[in-house]
């Protein structure tokens, strides 16, 4: 096998491999950090890349497989959005008031990885404090999409899914509060998963929107994102909101299988203004796919939609100004210098250290949190957002899972949309929704545009229903079969 046939591995693929000792973690891991350095260039995907850490894992991951004690995921080469704390390796969320942080401690998922076995390649870039859809509010670069160099690779976990698609690792983690695990993913042909609200330990994540937020896996495929989930999933009390209930093994719940699975798909966002024709073609393709193979797809109604999008463009922003508060110059990273008096440090500080979108982020979101306006802003948004639970509850009824586009449109051009944060916005807008009621979402390849651009099908499922979720991905994966496709770099 070449370096770049092993680089190309599916998890999966890689774990048999490696079990019965046809490759070395050692070697598997020397191959992808030889492709980082060659395609790393062009992509821009790392913040930090932690060669020597890699290695040491490797030889570790070797070890463990000869003596027969191996993780599930010994020797697996991944990569780790920059917000998610690692012990001993910069976290910088993108941004520059995190200068200098070095957490003494592990985030929970990290644990989770290392006790599994995988290997750490590197921390990804993103937007700064997870705040965009398009990797363009990084502090530090902008990642560029491997399908077309001239384009985003989404956001916020732009990075981990343009490392993905680009063979820069095997497997990666991102996080997702309105979109930023499935939109990257939809982006980039890659498999992104954001789980049910509480499945995941948040513990370590650095805070964006509390009520929001949950780390996911970024894969080749929908079993790769399976074996991580199952890797990272479960209760944890160092996390209030993390939820102790059993995880399956959920590759185990993977059947090529779709008969009798009841798909509905929301008249609401089919009528979306600004949808590319080429991402509804390939929707309805994807539907009849799945008739095709035995599923039912009925139409169901999500009547709230339209006030998903404000409502989270409220909700975001005021867990977002309270939780970055902390980035005061006195705790952690850049303070700075030269300020006359506490005021003043702060003040600098802040007005230094975020970058335009946080910025305007913890604006609206003070607002809206202020005495004044908060029953008129933060309060009605918390009530559409209960409206738009029931919503969701109510089409469970009828519908085993809820089908859509991931984005309306396929990646777009570097640039294009910074000048109009409401245009980028709307990138999320079938997406934010799952995260306003706290269900799980995958985004799965379903096709390409004209351009060869990757196109995502979003399902959504009940809550804690990822077994039945992949089970659907999965399935529709193995009948679509359009993994040959490969982005040319
Ligand atoms: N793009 C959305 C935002 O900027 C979602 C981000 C995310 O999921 N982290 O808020």
């Amino acid at each position: 096998m070449t370096e770049g046939d092993l680089c190309e591995l599916s998890i999966s693929a890689a774990q048999k491999m490696l079990r019965c000792g046809e490759i070395s973690a050692v070697e598997l891991t020397n191959a992808v950090l030889e492709r980082i350095r060659s395609k790393e260039p062009e992509i821009n995907a790392f913040i930090t890349i932690t060669e020597d850490l890699a290695r040491k894992q490797a030889q570790q991951a070797d070890k463990t497989i000869a003596e027969g004690s191996a993780g599930p995921l010994a020797g697996i080469p991944m990569a780790i959005k920059d917000l998610i704390c690692t012990k001993g390796v910069a976290t910088t969320c993108a941004s520059r008031i995190l200068e200098g942080f070095i957490p003494p401690y592990d985030a929970t998922v990290m644990e989770r990885l290392n006790a599994a076995g995988a290997v750490m390649l590197g921390k990804l870039n993103m937007d700064e404090f997870a705040m965009g859809s398009s990797n363009e509010n990084s502090a530090f670069k902008i990642t560029r999409n491997p399908w077309d160099l001239s384009r985003i690779p989404g956001g916020s976990s732009g990075a981990s899914a343009a490392a993905v698609a680009a063979d820069l690792c095997l497997g990666a983690l991102g996080s997702d509060t309105g979109g930023s695990i499935r939109q990257p993913a939809a982006h980039c042909g890659v498999v992104g998963l954001k789980p049910t609200y509480g499945r995941v330990s948040r513990f370590g994540l650095v805070a964006f929107a509390s009520s929001l937020d949950q780390i996911g896996p970024l894969a080749g495929n929908v079993e790769d994102a399976a074996i991580i989930l199952s890797v990272i999933a479960g209760y944890d009390p160092r996390d209030a909101t993390s939820v102790d209930k059993a995880v399956p093994d959920y590759r185990t719940c993977l059947a090529a299988d779709v008969k009798g699975l009841k798909f509905g798909i929301p008249a609401e966002y089919l009528e979306t203004e600004g949808m590319d024709p080429a991402v509804k073609a390939a929707f309805e393709k994807a539907t009849e796919t799945l008739v095709r193979a035995g599923a039912q797809c009925i139409e169901i109604s999500l009547p709230h939609t339209d006030h998903a999008l404000p409502a989270y463009y409220l909700i975001a922003p005021a867990e977002a100004s309270s939780n970055l508060a902390r980035y005061d110059g006195v705790k952690y990273g850049f303070r700075a210098p030269d300020a006359d008096g506490l005021k003043q440090m702060y003040a600098l500080t802040r007005s230094g250290g975020f970058g335009p979108e946080v910025k305007r982020r913890v604006l609206l979101g003070t607002y809206a949190l202020s005495a004044g306006y908060y029953d008129a802003y933060y309060k009605k948004a918390s009530q559409i957002r209960t409206l738009i639970q029931r919503d969701f509850a109510a089409a469970f009824e009828k519908c085993d899972i809820i089908l859509s586009p991931t984005a309306p449109t396929a990646a777009f051009e570097i640039g294009e949309k910074t000048d109009d944060p409401l245009q980028m916005y709307l990138s999320d807008i079938f997406t934010l929704s799952a995260n306003l009621a706290g269900i799980p979402g995958i985004s799965v390849p379903c096709g390409f545009t004209e351009n060869n651009l990757p196109i995502g099908l979003q399902m959504m499922g009940n809550h804690f229903a990822e077994d039945s979720l992949l089970k659907a991905a999965y399935a529709y994966e193995q009948q679509a079969g359009i993994y040959e496709k490969k982005p040319v770099i």
